[in-house]
């Protein structure tokens, strides 16, 4: 899905984004919507990853040049030394990656020094019934060490209400029982090229039997070392992983002209081929967090200015109409549309103008308005920029 670009002192640093230059640029996870513009023959500089997604991005663009992948740990921290685009000076910054609970590899990065505090997650899950996503809350806790953050780029793929899934692994349990209670029946569910491995696993192991998946997927099945449980074999098993593309309801309707088959959708969406009486279930197992985990993040951080990374999604609001009281932040800047959210040269705080017709909200991140303790230190640097940038936050208070 479309989503904003995340320039973190434009022209420094660029996080999932590959077309604009940059000294160093950090990649969330391996979902495509977050490698546009990455290829095989991509070699702007170093890029910064978690030490699973370097291994599939190497195997998804086989022939990219190694030497440019920098492997981070989940957990640790280390320093960069960039220079200002303008006057050449040395600028630090500490990157910590921490491991995000979306897919394999998938890491938020917290950013902090000279630029700012600034934490963005990527698409992550805050699913806290799970272990790992109290040691990825203990990490951001250890790291920030009581600092606020000053910006927050927020995977708000569900940032409204009426979002509200079961955990993953309760989800995974309502997939075997679905699966249980079709004893003669092959099974197709949908999954993407990366992630719900977990999902598998549990049916893999639930049901004791191996699980199809197509070639490719077994190669980063292998990769990830689970290639064990799966098979590209149809004799050995009647569960079968297949592209969530191939999911439609004639194909459904094809196969059971050859032999009785049901079909499951994970996804936190509503999925409009969702119909039980014809075979064709959905499941609400999501590598997102839902509105009620987003809030529980949202206690814990209270940054100083919110940037929703997803430009439109089912119900989008900008994450600022649910968490700017939370923050502190005025709510008004975010009701109704067209307005921008512009981090500009030399401006101070939030303002609010017109232009062309449209009404523009404007704030400088170097000295933030919304952190006066912190104005004279901290904040994105964009006076290293040449030009201004605009993010479109779809809202705005006038209509
Ligand atoms: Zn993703």
């Amino acid at each position: 899905m479309p989503r904003f670009s995340s320039p973190v002192g434009n022209g420094l640093i660029a996080v999932d984004r590959w077309t604009e230059p940059s000294q160093a640029y950090f990649l969330t996870h391996l979902h495509s919507d977050h490698t546009q513009g990455l290829s095989v023959h991509w070699s702007r500089g170093p890029l910064f990853c978690s030490p699973i997604t370097a291994r599939l991005l190497l195997c998804k663009f086989k022939g990219f040049d190694a030497s440019l992948i920098r492997d981070l740990e989940a957990g640790s921290t280390h320093t960069l030394s960039l220079i200002s685009p303008l006057n050449g000076g040395e600028v630090k910054v500490r990157v910590t990656p921490i491991d995000a609970n979306h897919c394999p590899g998938s890491v938020m990065y917290l950013f902090q020094g000279e630029l700012g505090c600034v934490l963005y997650t990527g698409d992550f899950r805050w699913e806290l019934t799970s272990e790992r996503a109290n040691m990825s809350k203990s990490t951001l806790l250890d790291a920030l060490n009581g600092e606020k953050v000053d910006i927050l780029y927020l995977d708000n793929t569900y940032c409204n209400p009426c979002f509200s899934f079961p955990s993953r692994r309760d989800a995974a349990q309502q997939v075997v029982d679905i699966i249980e209670k079709h004893p003669d029946h092959e099974v197709v569910i949908g999954i993407d090229t990366l992630g719900k491995e977990h999902l598998l696993l549990h049916i893999s192991e639930s049901l004791k039997t191996k699980i199809w998946v197509w070639p490719e997927r077994l190669e980063i099945m292998d990769l990830l070392g689970l290639d064990e449980l799966f098979t590209t074999d149809t004799s050995q098993t009647r569960i079968r992983a297949v592209p969530r593309y191939s999911l439609k309801q004639n194909n459904l309707e094809s196969l059971n002209t050859i032999f009785p088959t049901i079909a499951i959708m994970p996804t936190g969406l509503p999925w409009s081929q969702n119909s039980p009486e014809k075979g064709a279930y959905t499941v609400q197992y999501t590598a997102h967090s839902s509105f009620l985990e987003l809030e529980e993040f949202m206690k814990v951080i209270r940054p100083s200015i919110i940037v929703g990374i997803v430009s439109s999604s089912y119900c989008l609001i900008d994450p600022k109409h649910h968490f700017g009281e939370m923050c502190g932040i005025n709510n008004c800047l975010t009701k109704g549309h067209n307005v921008y959210f512009k981090v500009m040269k030399g401006s101070h705080g939030f303002k609010v103008r017109k232009k062309k017709g449209k009404t523009k909200v404007l704030a400088s991140v170097r000295r933030s308005g919304v952190n006066i303790v912190r104005k004279e230190r901290r904040g994105v640097k964009i006076e290293d920029c040449e030009s201004d940038f605009e993010v479109p936050i779809g809202s705005d208070c006038s209509s």
